[in-house]
């Protein structure tokens, strides 16, 4: 770990210079543009490095709000006491060291367009010929009565990884052996459909071995949940689903939905059913984040609409959103999917810049999801541009695990841990 001044020292005078002085940066005359990212999670990160490696003489200045990075990705693992919250953490030397990215540890609180400026918290503003947007997601906090970002401090969601996991993490180590665990899954579309699902097997599995009697009931705001029959099959054989001391319990509540939260971590439904937890786990619904609408990038739906093919903001021409801010039609919000936006992006961003038409991309995704520490499941696909310059599958492409059998899921769940090794040292070195 570096503290803060170390980490801005590292990260280059060029950087501090910008953010010190008043007024508005402009890049130096050797470089051709300046292109700025804001966010430095798996979308701005990647898209900041590929950037520079595809074109070493762009300008590229990334302003990342922490000068730490938790992944969400394996952030899970922690409830099954597999992986500590450390383990997530990520820094920016790298980028800035490796790859000559200008990195500023701030929070850019405005972005005006027309005058093509960022302006941070605190003061100082730069200006971007192409701004890369990927601020991650924020929360709804108004549909649930009761629950908001204060009562979060005590009811964690654990959907932004850090101290969130660790409190939930330690809620679920504190609560007694005959305990139950109530999840409240959010409604589409939210980062990692299948996250809430992976978080409960983990659970359980911890429960098998630590706390022998607790239960899971997953309350959820859909009808049904990605990879649902394999985690269904999964929970099954391991811990009991659908008979009467089955250890996870799933309760689609689209007609009768959570209103309110009331005291003692008891959730009422619209019909006045209540459900009272020793550990509650609730994950709100999602938008886009807050500089995104601060900025005038979204829609009515909360989340940024794009031209796929560059990833610019069908609202504002010069600014391109990737990740889980954006809305790319099909293709799940994961930390997979936000590199592979990021790449496409970089590459049309560079073409933009050179007056050149961007080449129509292909995006991948893959997410693991552990069923216990030793066994996993998948689904991957492959996307491509259309005639309508809409996003489509790839007919053959990916799909769901095939084999269930028990070496299977096992290679899976290597796979899973060697995913994590190469998406973070393909984003953050
Ligand atoms: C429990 C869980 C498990 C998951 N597991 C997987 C998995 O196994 N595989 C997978 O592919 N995906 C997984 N995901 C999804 C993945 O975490 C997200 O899809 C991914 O993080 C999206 O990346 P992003 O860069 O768009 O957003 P983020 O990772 O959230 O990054 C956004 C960054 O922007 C910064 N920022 C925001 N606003 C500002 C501002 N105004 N100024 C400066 N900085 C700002 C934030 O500090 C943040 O660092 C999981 C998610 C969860 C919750």
């Amino acid at each position: 770990m570096i503290d803060r001044r170390r980490f801005l020292h590292l990260s280059g005078a060029t950087c501090l210079a910008s953010i010190t002085g008043c007024g508005v940066t402009r890049p130096d005359s050797s470089h051709s543009a300046h292109v700025v990212v804001i966010g430095g999670g798996f979308a701005g990160a990647t898209a900041a490095k590929t950037l520079r490696m595809l074109d070493p003489g762009l300008k590229v200045t990334l302003i990342e709000a922490n000068a730490h990075y938790m992944t969400c990705p394996t952030s899970n693992w922690v409830l099954a006491g597999i992986k500590s919250v450390r383990d997530l953490c990520f820094d920016y030397r790298a980028l800035s060291q490796n790859h000559g990215v200008d990195v500023i540890i701030g929070k850019v609180n405005a972005v005006d367009a027309a005058q093509k400026t960022v302006t941070l918290q605190g003061g100082g503003s730069l200006h971007y010929d192409r701004l890369i947007m990927a601020p991650g997601i924020d929360f709804v906090w108004d549909d649930i009565a009761g629950y908001d970002a204060e009562t979060a401090r005590r009811i964690p969601h654990a959907w932004q990884a850090g101290p969130q996991t660790r409190l939930l993490w330690r809620q679920l180590q504190a609560m007694p052996d005959n305990g139950l665990i109530v999840l409240l899954a959010p409604p589409n579309p939210f980062r990692c459909p299948p996250g809430p699902y992976e978080r409960a097997s983990l659970m359980a599995w911890y429960c098998q071995h630590y706390k022998p009697k607790a239960k899971i009931l997953i309350l959820d705001r859909k009808r049904g949940f990605s990879k649902q029959h394999l985690f269904i099959q999964g929970w099954r054989r391991l811990y009991g689903y659908g008979a009467d001391n089955g250890r996870i319990e799933w309760q689609s509540i689209t007609d009768n939905p959570v209103v309110a939260l009331r005291p003692e971590n008891t959730l009422e439904t619209d019909f006045g059913d209540r459900f009272t937890a020793d550990v509650l786990n609730i994950i709100p619904r999602q938008k886009a984040g807050k500089i995104a609408h601060l900025t005038g990038l979204t829609d009515d739906s909360g989340w940024c609409p794009v031209t796929p093919l560059s990833a610019e903001s069908t609202r504002m021409p010069g600014i391109h959103v990737i990740g889980d801010a954006a809305i790319y039609a099909g293709i799940p919000k994961s930390a997979f999917a936000a590199n592979s936006e990021a790449k496409a992006c970089a590459m049309a961003v560079v073409a933009l810049l050179n007056d050149k038409l961007p080449q129509a991309p292909l995006w991948m995704n893959t997410c693991f999801s552990l069923l216990s520490p030793g066994q996993a499941i998948s689904v991957s696909m492959v996307y491509k541009l259309n005639s309508a310059q809409q996003i489509e599958k790839v007919k053959g492409a990916g799909g769901v695990s095939l084999k269930t059998d028990e070496a299977s899921l096992h290679r899976e769940s290597e796979f899973a841990r060697y995913w994590y090794q190469s998406i973070t040292r393909d984003t953050f070195f």
